[in-house]
């Protein structure tokens, strides 16, 4: 049998019950984990069964690679939460919203049709690295990146195509970022992966022309790969449905199905995966303040409450990741002190800033979070003059 059991990083065997002590845990992935509880809740109502003769042709009975069913509760979902807009919009379907990100890129800077130079792919420090990784691997004649999107802010008109990547909120910091850039020229890129309320409050449904959305945050399947993009213009649409079929002739059949049963579970539970997320992030957190609350040596970011339609009052904020701050001078390499403590996170450098800053992951499973806290804790209990 296919093993089901996927074990936090401190845990090894058959039914991950081996604990190692001394092992480094990881808070460097993004591993939607955090969710796990809430789908052992809900085993029979997300379970599904697939026959061998299932779903075998490329398209659905309309000819497209697309199931229509999905992308209407993928309607109902955004209208329930009142995340996002999406009526009168088009919808396109990747695997993950890594390949959904790609496909806007180059729908994008085919729009470039004035400009000789690649279209200039930006975004604010601290980004999330995967918009560099692309445009730098796919090295393509049609867009390049160009770093922080700041640099750009006053260098309005020199004629040059740009898209810039707003991620919101943020990975790492969890801000609800807003563009940088204005202009003709400026094409925008919503990453909305982490507009949910799980992770943020939801201060209006998102309007913006292009935002991109994954199930790998919403419901934490990330290995299912699929994510969506809600888009404004047709021709814009045209050409990523046409990415979509050069790169990977659609989107895994299975994959959208095990998306719909995950959705229609979603909304059958009303406010429930959203309450539940909440909770868990929110004490998350306020666990994590605590264990550095009287640190001098480790600062973590701050963002105010902020209104939320979805709960209809103020909520805290309850960030996915912690964008770690090692305060002194001397450690300029804030991934080599937590590392010394057993503990793995990601190095600012990844996010274009200073390597005084480190995310450490705040939705992997509760052992990874457990262990982590308790290595901060030792951590804090080392310094020289805590608080
Ligand atoms: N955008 C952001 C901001 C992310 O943090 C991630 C995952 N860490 C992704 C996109 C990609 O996620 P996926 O491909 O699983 O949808």
């Amino acid at each position: 049998n296919e093993p089901v059991c996927e074990c936090n990083t401190c845990y090894t065997g058959p039914d991950c019950s081996h604990f190692t002590p001394h092992c480094r845990v990881n808070a460097d992935g993004g591993d939607p984990l955090f969710l796990e509880p809430f789908w052992i809740q809900h085993s029979t109502s997300s379970a599904l069964l697939v026959s061998g003769w299932n779903r075998m042709s490329y398209t659905y009975s309309d000819n497209t690679f697309f199931s229509q069913q999905l992308e209407s509760l993928i309607h109902k979902l955004h209208a329930f939460v009142g995340n996002a807009i999406t009526q009168n919009r088009y919808i396109v379907f990747g695997a993950g919203s890594t390949q959904v990100l790609s496909a806007a890129a180059y729908a994008l800077s085919l729009q470039n049709t004035t400009s000789q130079s690649p279209t200039r792919v930006v975004a604010s420090i601290p980004y999330y690295t995967l918009y560099k990784y692309q445009a730098e691997y796919f090295n393509s004649e049609k867009f390049k990146f160009e770093g922080d999107a700041y640099t750009w802010k006053n260098i309005s008109d020199d004629g040059a195509n740009v898209i810039e990547f707003v991620t919101a909120p943020n990975n790492p910091d969890g801000r609800l970022n807003e563009a940088i850039l204005d202009g003709p020229n400026v094409k925008t890129i919503y990453d909305r992966a982490y507009y949910w309320p799980h992770f943020t409050p939801i201060p209006a449904p998102a309007n913006e022309d292009l935002m991109v959305f994954t199930l790998s945050k919403l419901t934490g399947h990330a290995g299912s790969r699929f994510g969506w993009a809600v888009i404004k213009d047709e021709t814009v649409f045209n050409r990523m449905v046409t990415h979509m079929q050069i790169n990977s002739l659609g989107v895994s059949k299975d994959a959208q199905f095990r998306a719909f049963k995950l959705l229609k579970a979603v909304l059958e539970q009303g406010t429930g995966i959203f309450d539940f997320a909440y909770r868990t992030m929110k004490t998350r957190w306020e666990t994590l303040a605590a264990t550095l609350s009287s640190s001098n040596r480790l600062s973590l970011q701050k963002i105010n409450p902020q209104y939320c339609s979805f709960y209809n009052e103020v909520r805290e904020f309850s960030p996915a990741y912690a964008w770690l701050k090692c305060e002194r001078e001397e450690d300029k390499d804030c991934y080599a002190v937590l590392k010394a403590a057993n503990i793995i996170g990601r190095q600012g450098n990844v996010f274009g800033s200073e390597d005084h800053y480190v995310r450490l992951s705040l939705i992997r499973g509760q052992d990874d979070f457990d262990i982590l806290i308790e290595r901060l804790k030792k951590l804090v209990s080392e310094e020289d003059g805590a608080r």
